[in-house]
């Protein structure tokens, strides 16, 4: 490799570089980063409202009985917490689990509303 091809290698990889760090998947990478998003707060509540049904079932439960936090992380894989620090509101077996952050309990609802 002469000077000048050695040169233009070196441009073009500063190009490629530039490329990558600009595109769309790293945008949003970062943004997602700086905000992270209500989605994995939904999976944890995911996880304690199949958890609540569980103990609901295996308990002979109606859906007025209200189960603590304690009993419904037993058939949790691991105690769900929100990311954000949010804190959870289990209810009664027929009332949805609410997270403290509104964002989420938003998110939640629109989800499991859109399921019926
Ligand atoms: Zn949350």
């Amino acid at each position: 490799m002469n000077f000048y091809t050695k040169g233009w290698f070196l441009v073009i990889v500063f190009v490629c570089i530039i490329l990558v760090g600009l595109s769309p998947a790293t945008v949003r990478f970062l943004r997602a980063r700086s905000h992270p998003s209500p989605n994995s707060c939904l999976n944890e509540l995911r996880k304690l409202d199949a958890g609540k049904q569980q103990w609901a079932i295996e308990n002979h439960k109606t859906t007025n009985d209200t189960p603590a936090l304690a009993e419904i992380v037993a058939y949790c894989m691991n105690a769900p917490r929100c990311p954000q620090g949010g804190t959870y509101t289990i209810g009664r077996v027929g009332e949805p689990i609410s997270c403290s952050i509104p964002d989420h309990a938003k998110a939640w609802l629109e989800l499991t509303e859109s399921k019926k």
